[in-house]
């Protein structure tokens, strides 16, 4: 314990201004998590391939260090050992041992990383709108009535989880991007389409942008010409991994006020808030912040995605729910891990999530019960495990869409084949058809 103190920055952010810890204070952080020369190497291996970043908040309020390496919020930020195929981690890990060059064991990260599917359900190519014949980056439009911004500024975050569907964003691979400071592009767009009623601000997370900066994204959406925009979104895990921007960083009222702004012009301002387990809501300073973010007029709504060995029990998730909506947060989304990155490490079976989401849904109000979940943002659209039934002697998934590129889909029932080990749309077939509602019929038919 006492060495761990000398090798370890001390707290001196008693004030509170933020500070960043990334790849190269690993070290250092892992002895003070007590790991073993070998796991260090390793994890320091993965960390060549997979985004690492944490903050003194999180290490010094949410994590407990006692209960390292199964404690859920050290795994929440902590590259694990054994996140990544052994045989990658060994190649790396070698290469760091031997101290090898940079430009070696950054070849051999990019190779790794290409293997992880970095863009999931096709988001750099299929959700980008154009204009004019012109693709416009930094902007998703997958469903007919919102509109994803990716400014540039906001693609980092206050700390990076390890599960991060988002990771290409925040690696050294500028092929891997999307992003822009064009504000002046989305609202041109948005002129262009009155069936956007909802933008959605997201990254990286977008609250790591200081106030100046927000407001020059946000003021221009609150045009008279917009009208049909209806509600700002902000995606952010900044509630859960840097509540002090909302109360004690220096510009935190100047930050409510451009919320208060948004409300004042009939909008609604909502965050959708990322967080993954309850301890995020357990520090005095995560309550001030939710109090102070309700107190501006913006309505705060809650997700997560499911993750083995952070979350994946009912009682986390039951209890997360019952403190949100108790201080005045509206449960929104469960999701499945995603497709990317470290998957097969964090998936859970669809089975067994949504054993989870109902056990956790039976034993909480209804005012908790504006969940949905599970929910796989997938190519089609987002589908919701409702159950799993037995049907004509067979059993099966019953699933739902509750967005898809296609709103003609939202809402109607459809079977797969019960199989306990899926984990992804992928990994499914259906049953009682020989498609899937989203999927196109064999072109012989068509004709
Ligand atoms: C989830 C999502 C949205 C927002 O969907 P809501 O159901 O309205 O919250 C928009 N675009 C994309 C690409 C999404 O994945
Ligand atoms: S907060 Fe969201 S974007 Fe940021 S690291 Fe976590 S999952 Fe990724």
């Amino acid at each position: 314990m006492t060495d761990i103190q000398q090798v370890v920055p001390a707290p001196q952010d008693t004030a509170g201004r933020f500070r960043a810890f990334g790849a190269r204070h690993l070290e250092e952080l892992l002895r003070r998590g007590g790991l073993s020369d070998a796991d260090r190497l390793a994890v320091r291996a993965v960390a060549t391939v997979l985004p690492f970043r944490t903050n003194s908040y999180v290490l010094d309020e949410l994590i407990d260090w006692t209960a390292v390496p199964d404690d859920p919020i050290y795994r929440l930020v902590f590259p694990q050992p054994d996140m990544l195929p052994t045989g990658d981690v060994d190649r790396i890990a070698a290469l760091l041992a031997s101290g090898a060059p940079d430009s070696g064991i950054r070849a051999l990260a990019h190779e790794v990383r290409m293997r992880l599917n970095p863009h999931p359900a096709g988001q750099l190519v299929l959700n980008a709108p154009s204009m004019d014949g012109t693709v416009l980056p930094g902007l998703q439009h997958k469903y007919p009535e919102t509109v994803l911004f990716f400014p540039k500024q906001g693609q980092t975050c206050h700390a990076y989880c390890t599960y991060c569907f988002r990771w290409a964003q925040f690696v050294d691979e500028p092929d891997l991007k999307m992003s822009t400071d064009h504000i002046d592009t989305l609202v041109a767009y948005l002129r262009r389409h009155p069936e956007v009623t909802s933008v959605l601000i997201t990254g990286g997370d977008p609250m790591i942008m200081n106030s100046t900066v927000l407001r020059r994204y946000v003021e221009p959406l609150l045009d008279p010409s917009l009208e049909h925009i209806e509600s700002i979104r902000i995606g952010t895990k900044s509630l859960g991994y840097w509540p002090r921007r909302f109360v004690t960083d220096p510009d935190a009222d100047d930050t409510l006020r451009l919320f208060e702004e948004v409300r004042a012009t009939g909008r609604s301002l909502a965050f959708m808030a990322h967080y993954s387990h309850p301890r995020e809501l357990s520090t005095p300073i995560a309550a001030r912040a939710i109090q102070r973010v309700r107190d501006a007029g913006a309505v705060i709504r809650t997700q997560a995605p499911l993750i083995r060995t952070v979350n994946d029990d009912a009682a986390t998730w039951a209890e997360m729910w019952r403190v949100q909506v108790r201080s005045g947060m509206v449960p929104y989304y469960m999701f499945v891990e995603r497709d990317t990155g470290p998957q097969d490490y964090f998936a859970v079976p669809l089975a067994r999530a949504h054993e989870i989401f109902r056990d956790a849904y039976a034993s909480v109000s209804g005012l908790s019960r504006s969940v949905r979940g599970p929910s796989m943002s997938a190519t089609p659209g987002k589908v919701c495990i409702d159950g799993v039934a037995e049907v004509a002697g067979e059993r099966v998934f019953v699933l739902r869409m509750l967005q898809a590129r296609d709103p003609g889909l939202v809402g109607r029932p459809f079977f797969a084949r019960y199989d306990p080990k899926a984990a992804w749309l992928s990994d499914l077939v259906p049953a009682f058809a020989d498609r899937f509602p989203f999927e196109s019929p064999p072109t012989e038919l068509v004709a």
